[in-house]
């Protein structure tokens, strides 16, 4: 389904997320104070305007009011961002995301009413840690502070050429497989017959001790 979108500020994050949702052909109004910011994302967004987030009147008239999603995307100006959000907030945008440069700046970000804060650098940073210290654990999305969802690989010839039902992950580990990945084809919900090869990538979740002990075996 065709939704639209703004996206406020054109740094390199602003600019990545205009560029993804128009590749997936969805309508994109690209908004920055500088106007090379906005030239650079001409040909690839639906509409391009130069002008000041801030600009209550402004984003009015381009009826941000009316848009499915917003994305307050200007970074180390943190006072522009946080009324930017709370202007988009006021005119009724049903999903807003901003980005935060830091945990006070989030806190802020969520009490006025954005839907979802993100923090590229911080979240970037704790997944190539993850990976850097369990290089078998390729995704890693922490459900909660207990529950985690993970993509791992099987090294260890003791969990392969058997099938889910022989392997027991669940009595195990007390986790659920949701796929498997064997080279390119992923089998979704697979059922216990399923097999598991040297170098597949099992989807599983559940409590993240036991992620941990399951990539564990890997070593
Ligand atoms: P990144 O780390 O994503 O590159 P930056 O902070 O470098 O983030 O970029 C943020 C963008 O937001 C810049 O292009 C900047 O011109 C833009 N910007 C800053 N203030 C405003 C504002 N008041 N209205 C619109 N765009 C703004």
């Amino acid at each position: 389904m065709k939704q639209n979108f703004a996206v406020i500020g054109l740094g390199r994050f602003g600019t990545s997320i205009c560029r993804v949702l128009a590749q997936e052909h969805q309508d994109v109004l690209a908004i920055d104070i500088n106007e090379e910011r906005v030239n650079s994302l001409a040909n690839i967004a639906t509409q391009v305007v130069v002008a000041d987030g801030q600009d209550e009147e402004t984003l009015k008239s381009l009826g941000i009011g009316n848009f499915d999603h917003v994305i307050v995307s200007i970074g180390k100006n943190i006072q522009a961002n946080i009324l930017v959000t709370l202007i988009v907030k006021e005119l009724g945008v049903p999903d807003i995301t901003a980005k935060a440069e830091n945990n006070t700046h989030a806190r802020v970000l969520t009490r006025i009413g954005a839907d979802h804060v993100v923090h590229p650098e911080r979240d970037m940073g704790e997944r190539v840690a993850h990976h850097l210290l369990s290089p078998n654990i390729l995704n890693y999305l922490a459900l909660n502070d207990d529950v985690t969802m993970a993509e791992i690989k099987i090294t260890n010839p003791k969990f392969t050429g058997k099938t889910l039902q022989a392997i027991n992950f669940h009595q195990q580990f007390g986790l659920t497989v949701i796929a498997i990945q064997h080279g390119n084809k992923v089998t979704v919900s697979p059922a216990g017959d399923a097999l598991v090869q040297l170098n597949d990538e099992l989807s599983v979740v559940g409590p993240t001790t036991a992620v941990d002990r399951l990539d564990a075996q890997m070593k």
